[in-house]
């Protein structure tokens, strides 16, 4: 069983010591796909990304709104044609067991996959099996940075939808953000942001943006190629309650950026993150806004269970155990 000291000194993207596999819980160290599965050829298949917060006062993991993600991996599923291997409420069910099993008490990530996990090399959707897994890994610190990050806008595009269906999370589709991240990184940034191939803003590596200019707030369209995120959903709904805001959708200039009052980074892993700098121009004077500070902490007090807002959107891990 993990403890809180292990999954301290654990790393991102070990897995906790159980997965579930197609439909069982295994070691997660017998959880095989052959070396010439499809997926590993050609990035045949979807993903989703959730994150349960520990409440250390309360002795509970909350999952924050994890049958969102399985509903949209449901649609990722029907835009590649696969299927999802059970309904979303077995799954929800089934990662809370997940946990459980892993005696998991600390912050952690759930990596649902489904893909086609046959050893076939066609390169077509239909016709070879899918492999479905659920594993966790502990989540030692933020993800990136949550006191203000540097983006840079990257030179490589978000891929069009033309392309690679963007509302679904297709595995595939996550070199172009891996590059560009690579890239920011390498420029001395914390993270990229990508445009679309006409050259409007669209997202950031792995979490959507939201621009504030003076009491106006506006995101990318998802027409932008953008992937429709939870948190920024969230987000949306959180703004609207505390500000009155409504958050447009309009295309975004990428000059636009470096004079907006604030610009927030929206995404499961990273939270909400405030952006202090775009290609060395400071934004909103360099130091995170008020407003997306405020939307931060309220979003961590609901998912941590210590703010009573939006009970629907947090599964307490260890009172729910309807599925034993
Ligand atoms: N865009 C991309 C490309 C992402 O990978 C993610 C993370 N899932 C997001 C946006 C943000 O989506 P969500 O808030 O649902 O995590």
């Amino acid at each position: 069983m993990a403890t809180e000291t292990a999954t301290a000194t654990a790393t991102f993207g070990v897995p906790y010591d159980w997965a579930f596999v197609d439909d069982r819980f295994v070691p997660s160290g017998d959880a095989r796909l052959g070396i010439l599965a499809n997926a590993l050829s050609y990035g045949t298949g979807t993903f989703e990304g959730i994150r349960a917060y520990w409440n250390d006062d309360r002795q509970e993991l909350f999952l924050l709104d994890p049958a969102a993600h399985y509903e949209r991996m449901g649609q990722s599923a029907h835009i590649l044609g696969l299927r999802l291997p059970h309904p979303v409420p077995r799954l929800v069910a089934l990662t809370c067991e997940l946990l459980r099993r892993n005696g998991v008490r600390a912050n952690a990530y759930i990596r649902p996959l489904l893909l086609l996990g046959e050893q076939r090399l066609f390169v077509r959707m239909d016709g070879i099996a899918q492999w479905f897994c659920i594993a966790a890994t502990p989540v030692p610190g933020d993800y990136i940075s949550s006191g203000g990050v540097r983006c840079m806008v990257s030179s490589w595009r978000r891929s069009p939808d033309l392309a690679v269906p963007n509302r679904a999370k297709v595995i595939g589709s996550y070199v172009g953000p891996a590059l560009a991240k690579t890239e920011a990184l390498a420029h001395g940034f914390d993270e990229a942001i990508l445009l679309t191939g006409d050259g409007y803003v669209a997202e950031a590596s792995t979490s959507n943006i939201v621009v504030r200019r003076g009491d106006q707030w506006a995101t990318p369209p998802a027409s932008d190629d953008v992937l429709e995120g939870i948190t920024l959903r969230q987000v949306r709904t959180l703004l609207r309650e505390e500000y009155g805001a409504t958050v447009t959708e309009r295309r975004i200039h990428r000059s636009e950026l470096y004079i907006c009052d604030e610009v927030l980074l929206c995404g499961t892993a990273a939270g909400v993150v405030p952006v202090t700098e775009v290609d060395g121009r400071t934004v909103g004077g360099g130091i995170p806004g008020a407003a997306g500070l405020a939307v931060q902490q309220i979003l961590r007090g609901i998912a941590r269970g210590t703010d009573p807002r939006h009970p629907e959107w947090v599964t307490p891990v260890y009172s729910t155990q309807e599925d034993r």
